[in-house]
């Protein structure tokens, strides 16, 4: 089938068609440049962007593709988790294109669709994807840091763990603000980080003390979970300390040993887990995916557990419309009835409701 999917969860406009399980067009505005003195997102800019940019963006996609909205045979748009007023501009759009081309729209989760897009043929090669049942998913993105296991992407998801307080990539942000980096931090820090020492400075690995792990057979509260909070105001006393101390600040050694704790305990809980559960896929979304030692700390661990990671390409990480298109070509795939109309936005939707019922 033939999918249109609209993406308008946080700061990017994406309009993705994909037919089956291949990609034909991933087009992508984004109002990143437009947030970047306020150092964060601002949810009315971010709609306000998005309702500048569907036109253009869907007549873009459109033309790349070399298809007519006349061949499209169903439409996908995020229905949630996201900013409500950014995710009312891409439902709205999606349900006005159904209307008014009288095609089956469904409505599906963010989370999930970054991990369908896992299933998008190798673009260089055209090789399919061979994904297992039972495949864990790590997704790190700045509202997200989840540890999945998809029995089934149209319907099975169950989610093992979680941040308990900031999501990765906001401990990012966050920690650059106060090192002075500026906005995006992910990448400011990532690029810092390689001329810094990551043992100059240990900061606290969060919720890995025995009373919260527990054991394999009795496991502690949050086995799984994680927390940056804690790390965060971590590196904040530390700057402190240099400044009230007079001396200059080892801001590379500070990313670098920053980094090293986020990653460090993003990997070994994530690879506890699938060890634990019997996963022996997983799959890395989310926009800190593009993070160089996230991804090469988890692939290491991975490779000494027999986990083979699957990455898919950082463009296709990071928020577009071809992974909510490939998730609803997936469900078309399999049968799924679409959602209709009639379904409102959902800022808290559930990992576990991967499309919403009619
Ligand atoms: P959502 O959480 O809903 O998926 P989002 O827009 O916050 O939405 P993404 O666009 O997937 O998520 O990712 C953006 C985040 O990724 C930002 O917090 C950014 O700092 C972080 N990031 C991007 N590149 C890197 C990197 N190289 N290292 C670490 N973090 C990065
Ligand atoms: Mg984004
Ligand atoms: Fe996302």
């Amino acid at each position: 089938p033939l999918v249109l999917g609209i993406e308008s969860s946080c700061d990017e406009t994406g309009v993705g068609i994909v037919r089956g399980t291949s990609l034909l067009t991933n087009t992508v505005s984004s109002s990143m440049d437009e947030h970047v003195r306020f150092g964060g997102v601002i949810p009315e800019i971010a709609s306000r962007a998005h309702l500048d940019a569907f036109v253009p963006t869907l007549d873009q996609a459109l033309a790349d593709a070399g298809v007519t909205l006349d061949d499209v045979d169903a439409i996908a748009v995020t229905s949630g988790p996201g900013l409500a007023g950014a995710l009312m501009v891409g439902v709205c759009t999606a349900k006005a294109l159904a209307v008014a081309t009288g095609k089956p729209l469904y409505a599906i989760n963010h989370l999930v669709a970054h991990v369908g897009v896992g299933l998008l043929d190798d673009r260089a090669s055209g090789r399919k994807q061979e994904l297992p049942e039972n495949l864990g998913a790590l997704l790190v993105s700045g509202g997200h840091t989840e540890i999945l296991r998809i029995k089934s992407i149209t319907g099975d998801v169950e989610l093992l763990g979680s941040t308990i307080d900031d999501a990765a990539g906001e401990a990012y942000d966050k920690v650059a603000r106060i090192l002075g980096l500026g906005y995006p931090g992910g990448p400011a820090i990532d690029k810092m980080a390689r001329n810094g020492n990551p043992k100059a400075i240990r900061f606290p690995r969060g919720l890995t003390q025995p009373k919260y792990m527990g054991t394999a057979d009795e496991p502690g509260p949050h086995r799984y979970d994680w927390s940056f909070s804690g790390l965060k105001t971590a590196v904040a006393r530390c700057v402190e300390q240099f400044e009230a101390r007079g001396e200059e600040l080892p801001v590379a050694d500070i990313a670098a040993a920053f980094q090293e704790a986020v990653v460090d305990v993003i990997s070994s809980k994530a690879v506890l887990a699938c060890r634990e559960q019997g996963i022996k896929d997983v799959l890395l979304g989310g926009g800190v995916a593009a993070n160089s030692r996230l991804r090469e700390l988890t692939g290491q661990r991975c490779a000494s557990a027999g986990i083979r990671l699957h990455v898919p390409p950082l463009d296709l990480c990071t928020d577009n419309g071809a992974m909510v298109a490939a998730l609803g070509a997936q469900l078309v795939m399999a049968g799924v009835e679409p959602s209709g109309i009639g379904f409102a936005p959902d800022s808290s939707m559930p990992v576990t409701s991967v499309s919403l019922p009619a």
